[in-house]
């Protein structure tokens, strides 16, 4: 953050963009959906470094909550997750697909999700110890065919999690029902001890999907997959930027790349510090605004790798150095920008959290 450099022992100045944390929305939204999760208990996806938003600061926030299932997808993911949490409370979601994998899941206690024939094999070549499976009821992506179970293989494993994902639970088609009804015979063959069908979108779907274990994602983070979770889940992620620049353009004058944009009249505009290159995708295009104390400032021409212009005609208050609000309530954004609600966090750029 804003220690010393190593080299010169100086601070850097105050950065010009930044991702504010709501921790209590985090927190609250942990505990909505373990609640809306009825008899099961609410686990947590953190991976992707939280959805963008910095495992360091919401896995603290999580655990105090109560969560104590965490899901990453890499084994690069698993080291700063150790600072923060127990090994035998983070499973890893790609399993082990080389000995050198399953080695590190053996020396760290971080439990493998075992997506495959091959991955069972390696890991009871290697441990003994528990692992989650993962069995494919149709999404086609990771997992072991509902047909292999019966192989000795798999068999010999000890299950600590029987799972599966659905492939539609925002859309609440019958294929959630099919799912249903292959993981429920899925669940005779294994000695799981648990098992875990639901993420954000599969909570909405009700106590069927519950089981013992959700793993939500999205909603943690203010994300609404779903008619039920609106109203009750809380924006957490608060990206700013401040503005670098205002001036004045004559009728006539174009701004950005392309000269997309062309003043009409006298106009107040100010540039502020913010592009592609933090996650502020072209996608945002002509749609697109940023907010000062609430009020709207239209996007004027293309989003550069750096910087956009707004217009500050309505707000003459506005000024050099004022932070400015990106519209991050998701469901808002994502019809704005039409990336998805997803895309809307994981894209967000290193240079916020800096
Ligand atoms: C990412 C992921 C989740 C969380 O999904 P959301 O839709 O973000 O709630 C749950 N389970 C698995 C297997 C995942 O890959």
């Amino acid at each position: 953050m804003h220690s010393p450099d190593v080299s010169t022992g100086i601070a850097p100045p105050l950065p010009t963009i930044r991702l504010d944390i709501d921790r209590e929305a985090l927190a609250a939204n942990w505990r909505t959906l373990d609640r809306l999760s009825g008899e099961a208990r609410a686990g947590a996806a953190v991976k992707a470094d939280c959805y963008g938003l910095g495992v360091e600061t919401c896995v603290p926030v999580l655990h105090d909550a109560g969560a104590r299932d965490f899901f990453v997808a890499h084994w690069s993911e698993v080291a700063p997750m150790l600072d923060l949490v127990p090994p035998e409370q983070l499973a890893v979601l790609h399993g082990v697909n080389t000995a050198e994998e399953a080695g590190y899941a053996k020396a760290t206690g971080v439990l493998p999700v075992i997506n495959s024939i091959h991955q069972a094999r390696l890991w009871g070549e290697t441990s003994s110890g528990p692992c989650h499976l993962m069995v494919d009821t149709g999404i086609h992506r990771l997992g072991v065919l509902p047909d292999d179970l019966a192989e000795d293989l798999i068999r010999n494993l000890d299950i600590t999690v029987l799972m599966t994902h659905l492939s539609s639970a925002e859309e609440k088609g019958p294929t959630n029902a099919d799912q249903l009804a292959l993981f429920k015979a899925a669940k005779e063959q294994t000695g799981a001890r648990e098992l875990s069908i639901a993420n954000s979108a599969g909570i909405g779907l009700g106590g069927d999907f519950s089981f013992d274990l959700t793993r939500p994602g999205l909603a943690l983070y203010g994300g609404t997959p779903s008619p039920e979770l609106e109203g009750c889940i809380r924006q957490v992620a608060f990206p700013r930027a401040s503005i670098i620049q205002v001036h004045h353009l004559k009728p006539g004058d174009t701004v950005g790349y392309s000269r997309e944009f062309t003043a009409q009249a006298a106009m107040r505009v100010g540039t502020v510090s913010l592009g592609y290159a933090d996650g502020f995708l072209r996608a945002w295009g002509k749609k697109g605004w940023l907010e000062h104390d609430g009020r709207h400032l239209p996007l004027l021409g293309k989003v550069s790798m750096d910087m956009v212009v707004v217009d500050l005609s309505h707000t003459p208050d506005a000024t050099l150095g004022d932070w400015l609000d990106l519209p991050y309530d998701l469901p808002t954004a994502s019809r704005t920008s039409g990336l998805s609600q997803y895309e809307l966090l994981t894209v967000l750029g290193q240079r916020m959290r800096s």
